[in-house]
């Protein structure tokens, strides 16, 4: 979960994997960060940045609508995002409707981040 004032700065969001059980999910880290802490996942605590371009079935993953945790938000403050990002869709939760590939690279663009 992030508030409004922490859409700033140069980050991107990139997929990173679990060193414990190879787990893929997003983070939201400055550019050239390469490994992580990442404790939310197994006791190692290790995420390492994936690189290589996705797979035929990686991509088929990517490109399915989905709900970015990454990009989402408090749904508390859901008005003040849907008046700075109109047309981006959240669900109760505060996650980020993703439609596919493209429209990721857009809503990261949106909020000043780089692929
Ligand atoms: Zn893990």
């Amino acid at each position: 979960m992030f508030t409004i004032d922490e859409y700033t700065g140069v980050r991107g969001i990139y997929d990173f994997k679990c060193k414990g059980c190879g787990k893929v999910f997003e983070l939201i880290v400055a550019m050239g960060t390469d490994t992580v802490n990442y404790l939310n996942c197994c006791r190692v605590g290790v995420a390492e940045k994936i690189y290589s371009p996705p797979t035929a079935g990686d991509a088929t993953m990517i490109d399915n609508e989905r709900f970015s945790d990454a990009m989402g938000i408090n749904p508390n403050q859901l008005p003040a995002f849907m008046k700075q990002f109109p047309g981006s869709e959240y669900n109760s939760e505060g996650q980020l409707k993703i439609k596919n590939r493209e429209h990721k690279k857009l809503e990261m663009r949106r909020r000043g981040y780089y692929d």
